[in-house]
């Protein structure tokens, strides 16, 4: 039990993992802390709220996610400030995606405020577990799932819900080749693309592996229809600066609302830089690029919050990009600076425990 309006059992371990992880090198997603939340939805409510010692699952063979992946996740980090103090960025907009991803997914949505106290309950049994040097972080993963044992097609009755979590290092620190998709699609108008749902990125394996064998470290995904149109890379969203203009895809049906991107917009938008989000063609970005004019093209992510991009390829063609970014690293630093507490937060963006 806490001081929290929600009752939580916690159970804590035994005896804490954290003096076997080498914090000086930590690999993405192989570490995880000593504690996870955990819930399940039965009888029509959420209940058995808890946090207990993080550890595997017993899951029938049947279960309905193994099959039809009726399952949805976030991804968000956590930091600690010189003080000491632990900071999340953004959980809210994290806890607020993941109701509209449960909603097309038939999950029944965790409510937000449940969502806040977990993670806060979380975060301050495994503090220790954040990471301090300079890139570091703690990687949130909350997921829901369908757990029912039954093999026919139907919205599940009973779901679990987990947030579990990891120190993290920097992620895809150098600037990365991406070739723009043309044959294969990662999502359709009407699909599930804006929900943050397994299939999408099971989906996405086979052209990237394909795209990984040209020498790509990345997809540029276009609309599934006409393949024209720029959408989004694997787990981050594009943004071009062409001429003066900052230029991303849209938010839609197909495209993951990255929360990075809309923090991205907000700065460059108090910095009275011009900002379009508008649909952007193949052919006008590679117009762009031959004339020039595309002065800078990054990703936009929670894992590694701004990934430069050196060239691009379409069509068998290669483009090479500027390698002067000032664009690029001044939004990492002040995204980092806002998440480390060392400058004002104008936008409310941290939550600080
Ligand atoms: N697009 C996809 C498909 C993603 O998986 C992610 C990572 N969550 C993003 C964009 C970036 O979103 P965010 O900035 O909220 O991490």
């Amino acid at each position: 039990m806490s001081s929290s309006t929600i009752d939580f059992d916690i159970k804590e371990v035994a005896q804490s993992k954290i003096n076997e992880v080498d914090f000086n090198h930590i690999e993405f997603g192989k570490v995880y802390s000593d504690h996870m939340f955990a819930a399940e939805y039965e009888d029509g409510e959420w209940k058995n709220f808890r946090i207990e010692p993080y550890g595997d699952l017993s899951i029938s063979p049947a279960n309905a996610t193994l099959h039809y992946a009726q399952s949805v996740f976030e991804g968000l980090k956590a930091y600690k400030d010189d003080q000491g103090a632990i900071r999340i960025f953004r959980p809210d907009a994290n806890a607020k995606r993941m109701v509209i991803s449960a909603e097309r997914m038939c999950i029944p949505p965790i409510p937000e405020d449940l969502f806040m106290e977990a993670l806060t309950e979380l975060l301050k049994l495994d503090a220790a577990w954040i990471p301090t040097r300079p890139d570091t972080s703690l990687y949130i993963r909350p997921v829901i799932f369908a757990n029912d044992p039954y093999v026919g097609i139907r919205p599940s009755m009973t779901y679990k819900f987990l947030i579990f979590t990891g120190p993290v290092g920097a992620y895809y620190s150098e600037p990365v080749n991406v070739k723009i998709e043309k044959k294969y699609t990662r999502a359709a108008s009407g699909g599930v693309g804006f929900a943050k749902t397994a299939g999408n990125y099971a989906a996405s394996l086979y052209p990237a592996m394909e795209a990984l064998k040209e020498g790509y470290h990345q997809l540029i995904w276009t609309d599934g229809k006409e393949h024209e149109y720029i959408e989004e890379a694997g787990t981050m969203n594009l943004l071009f600066y062409i001429n003066d203009t900052l230029i991303t895809a849209p938010a839609g049906d197909s495209i993951l609302n990255g929360i990075t991107k809309d923090s991205v917009l907000t700065l460059a938008r108090d910095w009275g830089m011009k900002v379009e989000e508008r649909r952007l063609t193949v052919t006008e970005l590679i117009a762009a690029l031959e004339a020039g004019t595309v002065q800078e093209a990054f990703g936009a992510g929670t894992a590694a919050t701004i990934s430069k991009i050196k060239m691009i390829g379409n069509e068998g063609k290669q483009y090479q990009l500027p390698t002067e970014t000032p664009l690029a690293d001044k939004l990492f630093s002040e995204l980092d600076d806002i998440k480390m507490g060392r400058k004002p937060d104008p936008h409310g963006w941290v939550f600080t425990l």
